[in-house]
Protein backbone atom coordinates (compact mmCIF):
# COMPACT_ATOMS: atom_id res chain seq x y z
CA UNK A 1 0.00 0.00 0.00
CA UNK A 2 1.17 3.84 -0.63
CA UNK A 3 2.35 5.70 1.84
CA UNK A 4 2.96 2.72 4.42
CA UNK A 5 6.26 1.65 5.13
CA UNK A 6 7.08 -2.37 5.34
CA UNK A 7 8.12 -3.21 8.80
CA UNK A 8 11.77 -3.93 8.53
CA UNK A 9 12.92 -7.13 9.86
CA UNK A 10 15.62 -7.51 12.13
CA UNK A 11 17.81 -10.20 11.41
CA UNK A 12 20.51 -12.00 13.65
CA UNK A 13 22.93 -14.76 12.20
CA UNK A 14 23.89 -17.67 14.51
CA UNK A 15 27.05 -19.29 13.39
CA UNK A 16 27.91 -22.37 15.04
CA UNK A 17 31.48 -23.77 15.31
CA UNK A 18 31.34 -26.01 18.38
CA UNK A 19 32.95 -25.82 21.98
CA UNK A 20 31.32 -26.34 25.18
CA UNK A 21 28.26 -24.31 25.09
CA UNK A 22 27.41 -26.53 22.14
CA UNK A 23 28.51 -29.73 24.68
CA UNK A 24 26.92 -32.54 26.49
CA UNK A 25 28.07 -34.62 29.54
CA UNK A 26 26.43 -37.93 31.11
CA UNK A 27 26.37 -36.26 34.39
CA UNK A 28 24.67 -32.65 34.99
CA UNK A 29 26.92 -32.54 37.70
CA UNK A 30 29.72 -33.16 35.88
CA UNK A 31 31.51 -29.70 33.93
CA UNK A 32 34.86 -31.48 33.19
CA UNK A 33 34.03 -34.33 31.63
CA UNK A 34 31.84 -34.11 28.11
CA UNK A 35 31.45 -33.94 24.39
CA UNK A 36 32.27 -30.48 22.98
CA UNK A 37 30.53 -29.92 19.53
CA UNK A 38 26.95 -32.33 19.94
CA UNK A 39 24.15 -29.54 19.72
CA UNK A 40 23.59 -27.76 16.76
CA UNK A 41 23.51 -23.51 16.94
CA UNK A 42 19.94 -23.18 16.76
CA UNK A 43 18.60 -25.78 18.73
CA UNK A 44 21.16 -23.37 21.54
CA UNK A 45 19.82 -20.16 20.53
CA UNK A 46 16.21 -21.45 20.53
CA UNK A 47 16.17 -22.92 23.59
CA UNK A 48 18.45 -19.83 25.34
CA UNK A 49 15.75 -17.83 24.13
CA UNK A 50 12.74 -19.93 25.37
CA UNK A 51 14.46 -20.05 28.92
CA UNK A 52 13.57 -15.54 29.20
CA UNK A 53 15.15 -12.45 29.01
CA UNK A 54 11.95 -10.83 26.37
CA UNK A 55 14.62 -11.24 22.83
CA UNK A 56 11.95 -10.88 20.85
CA UNK A 57 10.96 -9.25 17.00
CA UNK A 58 13.91 -10.63 15.44
CA UNK A 59 14.80 -13.13 12.46
CA UNK A 60 17.39 -15.50 13.58
CA UNK A 61 19.11 -17.69 10.71
CA UNK A 62 21.59 -20.29 11.77
CA UNK A 63 24.44 -22.21 9.87
CA UNK A 64 25.98 -24.12 11.00
CA UNK A 65 29.76 -23.47 9.80
CA UNK A 66 31.53 -26.40 12.14
CA UNK A 67 31.52 -28.67 15.26
CA UNK A 68 34.69 -29.07 17.09
CA UNK A 69 36.61 -28.61 19.89
CA UNK A 70 38.51 -25.24 19.35
CA UNK A 71 42.25 -26.32 20.70
CA UNK A 72 41.75 -27.89 17.39
CA UNK A 73 40.63 -24.41 15.24
CA UNK A 74 41.68 -24.45 11.60
CA UNK A 75 42.11 -21.60 9.06
CA UNK A 76 39.92 -23.39 6.74
CA UNK A 77 36.89 -22.68 9.43
CA UNK A 78 38.14 -18.90 9.67
CA UNK A 79 38.24 -18.72 5.75
CA UNK A 80 34.43 -20.13 5.83
CA UNK A 81 33.33 -18.10 8.21
CA UNK A 82 34.74 -14.82 6.09
CA UNK A 83 32.80 -16.20 3.64
CA UNK A 84 29.78 -16.27 4.85
CA UNK A 85 29.99 -13.76 7.10
CA UNK A 86 30.24 -11.09 3.59
CA UNK A 87 27.43 -13.22 2.08
CA UNK A 88 25.42 -12.30 5.11
CA UNK A 89 26.78 -8.83 5.46
CA UNK A 90 25.21 -7.88 1.90
CA UNK A 91 21.70 -8.08 3.25
CA UNK A 92 21.05 -4.77 4.40
CA UNK A 93 18.47 -6.30 7.44
CA UNK A 94 21.21 -8.28 9.12
CA UNK A 95 21.72 -6.28 12.05
CA UNK A 96 24.67 -8.54 13.64
CA UNK A 97 26.64 -11.71 13.60
CA UNK A 98 26.73 -14.27 16.84
CA UNK A 99 29.18 -16.75 16.11
CA UNK A 100 29.40 -19.55 19.49
CA UNK A 101 32.78 -20.89 19.57
CA UNK A 102 35.06 -22.59 22.35
CA UNK A 103 36.62 -20.85 25.01
CA UNK A 104 40.36 -22.06 24.49
CA UNK A 105 40.72 -19.92 20.78
CA UNK A 106 38.06 -17.82 20.71
CA UNK A 107 40.59 -15.24 21.31
CA UNK A 108 42.31 -16.07 18.08
CA UNK A 109 39.25 -16.16 15.97
CA UNK A 110 37.59 -12.80 17.60
CA UNK A 111 41.40 -11.21 16.76
CA UNK A 112 41.68 -12.67 12.96
CA UNK A 113 37.95 -11.47 12.33
CA UNK A 114 38.76 -8.08 13.29
CA UNK A 115 41.82 -8.05 11.29
CA UNK A 116 40.12 -9.43 8.17
CA UNK A 117 36.47 -7.23 8.45
CA UNK A 118 37.92 -3.84 10.14
CA UNK A 119 37.89 -1.95 7.04
CA UNK A 120 34.94 -2.71 5.35
CA UNK A 121 32.34 -0.31 6.32
CA UNK A 122 29.39 -0.45 7.88
CA UNK A 123 30.04 -3.97 8.72
CA UNK A 124 27.46 -5.77 11.27
CA UNK A 125 28.79 -6.28 15.27
CA UNK A 126 30.18 -9.76 15.11
CA UNK A 127 29.68 -11.12 18.55
CA UNK A 128 31.68 -14.49 19.60
CA UNK A 129 30.02 -16.56 22.63
CA UNK A 130 31.31 -19.39 24.57
CA UNK A 131 30.78 -21.05 27.96
CA UNK A 132 32.60 -22.92 30.55
CA UNK A 133 29.96 -25.14 31.45
CA UNK A 134 28.33 -27.96 29.15
CA UNK A 135 25.00 -27.44 27.77
CA UNK A 136 23.91 -30.38 29.80
CA UNK A 137 25.47 -28.98 33.39
CA UNK A 138 22.72 -27.85 36.07
CA UNK A 139 24.15 -24.26 36.06
CA UNK A 140 25.24 -24.05 32.25
CA UNK A 141 26.12 -20.60 31.98
CA UNK A 142 26.26 -20.91 28.05
CA UNK A 143 22.04 -19.73 27.85
CA UNK A 144 22.61 -16.20 29.71
CA UNK A 145 25.98 -15.55 27.91
CA UNK A 146 24.07 -16.55 24.22
CA UNK A 147 21.34 -13.82 25.39
CA UNK A 148 23.50 -11.23 26.39
CA UNK A 149 25.17 -11.41 23.44
CA UNK A 150 21.53 -11.37 21.02
CA UNK A 151 20.57 -8.38 23.25
CA UNK A 152 23.99 -6.65 21.91
CA UNK A 153 23.22 -6.90 18.21
CA UNK A 154 20.04 -5.95 18.97
CA UNK A 155 20.66 -2.90 20.96
CA UNK A 156 21.02 0.02 17.86
CA UNK A 157 23.85 1.92 20.00
CA UNK A 158 26.11 -1.44 19.12
CA UNK A 159 25.79 -1.82 15.43
CA UNK A 160 29.58 -1.57 13.80
CA UNK A 161 31.27 -1.87 16.48
CA UNK A 162 33.67 -4.56 15.19
CA UNK A 163 34.62 -7.91 16.90
CA UNK A 164 33.69 -8.37 20.81
CA UNK A 165 33.86 -11.55 22.77
CA UNK A 166 30.63 -11.44 25.41
CA UNK A 167 31.14 -14.07 28.46
CA UNK A 168 29.79 -13.78 32.06
CA UNK A 169 28.33 -10.36 31.70
CA UNK A 170 31.58 -8.64 30.69
CA UNK A 171 32.33 -7.27 26.78
CA UNK A 172 35.95 -7.82 25.39
CA UNK A 173 37.38 -6.13 22.09
CA UNK A 174 38.97 -8.63 20.47
CA UNK A 175 42.54 -6.92 20.16
CA UNK A 176 42.50 -7.31 24.19
CA UNK A 177 40.65 -10.46 25.22
CA UNK A 178 42.55 -13.32 26.22
CA UNK A 179 41.69 -16.38 28.36
CA UNK A 180 42.96 -16.15 31.70
CA UNK A 181 41.40 -18.66 33.38
CA UNK A 182 40.73 -22.66 32.88
CA UNK A 183 38.15 -23.54 34.83
CA UNK A 184 35.64 -20.17 36.37
CA UNK A 185 32.95 -19.04 34.49
CA UNK A 186 34.56 -15.58 34.12
CA UNK A 187 37.13 -17.05 32.10
CA UNK A 188 38.31 -13.73 30.04
CA UNK A 189 40.41 -10.80 30.90
CA UNK A 190 40.74 -7.23 28.53
CA UNK A 191 43.72 -6.45 30.98
CA UNK A 192 46.23 -4.58 30.33
CA UNK A 193 43.55 -2.62 28.37
CA UNK A 194 39.86 -2.03 29.64
CA UNK A 195 36.90 -4.14 29.12
CA UNK A 196 34.44 -2.45 26.77
CA UNK A 197 31.20 -3.21 27.89
CA UNK A 198 29.19 -4.90 30.30
CA UNK A 199 25.51 -6.06 31.27
CA UNK A 200 23.67 -4.73 33.33
CA UNK A 201 19.86 -5.83 33.70
CA UNK A 202 20.58 -7.50 30.80
CA UNK A 203 21.21 -4.89 28.43
CA UNK A 204 24.70 -4.11 27.11
CA UNK A 205 26.46 -0.89 28.91
CA UNK A 206 29.66 0.88 26.59
CA UNK A 207 32.50 1.59 28.85
CA UNK A 208 35.47 3.10 27.70
CA UNK A 209 37.06 1.05 24.72
CA UNK A 210 40.20 0.74 26.29
CA UNK A 211 42.73 -0.56 23.27
CA UNK A 212 44.45 1.84 20.92
CA UNK A 213 42.97 0.70 17.43
CA UNK A 214 46.68 0.55 16.00
CA UNK A 215 47.72 -2.66 15.54
CA UNK A 216 47.98 -2.96 11.71
CA UNK A 217 49.50 0.95 11.13
CA UNK A 218 51.47 1.48 8.09
CA UNK A 219 54.27 2.98 10.12
CA UNK A 220 55.04 -0.17 11.69
CA UNK A 221 55.55 -1.95 7.65
CA UNK A 222 52.60 -3.91 8.74
CA UNK A 223 50.12 -4.60 5.89
CA UNK A 224 46.88 -6.43 5.50
CA UNK A 225 45.61 -8.78 3.44
CA UNK A 226 42.49 -8.38 0.79
CA UNK A 227 39.58 -10.43 1.24
CA UNK A 228 40.82 -11.91 -1.72
CA UNK A 229 44.03 -13.25 -0.19
CA UNK A 230 42.44 -14.79 2.78
CA UNK A 231 39.50 -16.56 1.06
CA UNK A 232 42.18 -17.94 -1.88
CA UNK A 233 42.59 -21.55 -1.28
CA UNK A 234 46.14 -22.20 -0.76
CA UNK A 235 48.29 -22.59 2.17
CA UNK A 236 48.86 -19.68 4.85
CA UNK A 237 52.52 -18.90 5.36
CA UNK A 238 53.91 -20.66 8.30
CA UNK A 239 54.91 -18.60 11.72
CA UNK A 240 55.82 -19.89 14.46
CA UNK A 241 56.01 -18.61 18.15
CA UNK A 242 59.02 -19.10 20.36
CA UNK A 243 59.46 -19.14 23.76
CA UNK A 244 62.62 -17.16 26.17
CA UNK A 245 62.88 -19.34 29.46
CA UNK A 246 66.40 -20.56 31.27
CA UNK A 247 68.95 -21.84 29.45
CA UNK A 248 67.70 -20.75 26.09
CA UNK A 249 70.08 -21.63 23.33
CA UNK A 250 68.39 -20.81 19.95
CA UNK A 251 68.13 -24.56 19.27
CA UNK A 252 64.48 -24.36 18.39
CA UNK A 253 64.96 -21.90 16.56
CA UNK A 254 67.62 -23.64 14.51
CA UNK A 255 65.84 -27.03 14.21
CA UNK A 256 62.27 -24.46 12.66
CA UNK A 257 65.02 -23.55 9.99
CA UNK A 258 66.29 -26.57 9.16
CA UNK A 259 62.08 -28.53 8.87
CA UNK A 260 60.42 -28.74 6.08
CA UNK A 261 56.79 -29.61 6.09
CA UNK A 262 55.76 -32.50 3.89
CA UNK A 263 53.87 -29.76 1.58
CA UNK A 264 57.21 -27.76 0.67
CA UNK A 265 56.52 -25.20 3.18
CA UNK A 266 59.11 -23.52 4.99
CA UNK A 267 58.79 -21.62 8.31
CA UNK A 268 58.62 -17.72 7.58
CA UNK A 269 57.93 -15.84 10.26
CA UNK A 270 58.93 -16.43 14.47
CA UNK A 271 57.20 -14.70 17.01
CA UNK A 272 58.72 -14.55 19.91
CA UNK A 273 57.34 -14.90 23.34
CA UNK A 274 59.66 -13.05 25.54
CA UNK A 275 60.15 -12.86 29.54
CA UNK A 276 59.11 -9.59 31.03
CA UNK A 277 59.13 -6.71 28.41
CA UNK A 278 60.10 -9.17 25.34
CA UNK A 279 63.65 -9.83 26.69
CA UNK A 280 65.40 -13.03 25.03
CA UNK A 281 68.50 -14.81 26.16
CA UNK A 282 71.77 -14.00 24.35
CA UNK A 283 71.63 -17.01 22.51
CA UNK A 284 67.78 -16.94 21.58
CA UNK A 285 68.89 -12.95 20.02
CA UNK A 286 72.08 -14.35 17.84
CA UNK A 287 69.81 -17.35 16.26
CA UNK A 288 66.76 -15.31 15.95
CA UNK A 289 69.16 -12.67 14.16
CA UNK A 290 70.58 -15.63 11.97
CA UNK A 291 66.91 -16.32 11.03
CA UNK A 292 66.45 -12.97 9.90
CA UNK A 293 69.18 -13.08 7.41
CA UNK A 294 67.92 -16.28 5.94
CA UNK A 295 64.42 -14.09 5.10
CA UNK A 296 62.22 -14.90 8.36
CA UNK A 297 59.93 -11.88 9.81
CA UNK A 298 60.76 -11.67 12.98
CA UNK A 299 57.78 -10.17 15.64
CA UNK A 300 58.24 -9.61 19.60
CA UNK A 301 55.75 -10.20 21.87
CA UNK A 302 56.03 -10.96 25.61
CA UNK A 303 54.63 -14.06 27.34
CA UNK A 304 53.58 -12.05 30.44
CA UNK A 305 49.74 -12.41 30.30
CA UNK A 306 49.61 -8.67 30.32
CA UNK A 307 52.42 -7.46 28.88
CA UNK A 308 52.84 -3.95 26.78
CA UNK A 309 56.17 -4.88 24.72
CA UNK A 310 57.99 -2.00 23.61
CA UNK A 311 60.19 -1.56 20.41
CA UNK A 312 63.88 -2.37 20.75
CA UNK A 313 65.53 -0.82 17.44
CA UNK A 314 68.57 -2.44 17.31
CA UNK A 315 67.28 -6.08 17.49
CA UNK A 316 65.10 -5.18 14.11
CA UNK A 317 62.15 -7.09 15.93
CA UNK A 318 59.05 -5.16 15.82
CA UNK A 319 56.95 -3.82 18.46
CA UNK A 320 53.66 -4.93 18.39
CA UNK A 321 51.44 -2.97 21.16
CA UNK A 322 50.91 -5.70 23.91
CA UNK A 323 49.34 -8.16 21.70
CA UNK A 324 49.49 -11.56 23.05
CA UNK A 325 51.95 -14.01 21.48
CA UNK A 326 49.51 -16.30 19.67
CA UNK A 327 47.51 -12.45 18.57
CA UNK A 328 50.93 -11.70 17.29
CA UNK A 329 51.51 -15.13 15.20
CA UNK A 330 47.92 -14.48 13.61
CA UNK A 331 48.66 -10.43 12.72
CA UNK A 332 51.75 -11.85 11.11
CA UNK A 333 50.25 -14.46 9.60
CA UNK A 334 48.16 -11.46 8.00
CA UNK A 335 50.69 -9.65 7.02
CA UNK A 336 52.82 -12.08 4.99
CA UNK A 337 49.37 -13.53 3.20
CA UNK A 338 49.20 -9.74 2.12
CA UNK A 339 52.83 -10.22 0.89
CA UNK A 340 51.12 -12.97 -1.79
N1 LIG B 1 37.91 -27.16 24.86
C1 LIG B 1 36.73 -26.32 24.79
C2 LIG B 1 36.80 -25.54 23.47
O1 LIG B 1 37.49 -24.57 23.39
C3 LIG B 1 36.67 -25.43 25.95
C4 LIG B 1 35.49 -24.50 26.00
O2 LIG B 1 34.76 -24.28 25.07
O3 LIG B 1 35.29 -23.95 27.10
O4 LIG B 1 36.16 -25.92 22.55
Amino acid sequence: MQGLKAKKVKKVVFFGTGGTISALSSDPNDVLNYQPGLIAVGDLAQSAMAQGGGLEGFLPIYEQIAQIDSKDMKFSIWQKLIERLLFWSKDPDVQGFLITHGTDTIEETAFFLYLATRELKQFPTIVLTCSMRPASAKDADGPQNLRDATALLLDPSWFSSGVMVVCAGRVHHAGAVQKVYSERLDAFSSLPYKQCGEFVNGSPVKLELGVEENYFSNELGISRPSIEQILEPKEWPWVEVVQNYAQNTGAVVRALLGYVQPSGLRVSGLVSAGTGIGTLSEELTQTLKFAKERGVLLWQSSKCAFAIVKAKEETDIFDFQGLTPSKARIALIMHLLSKG
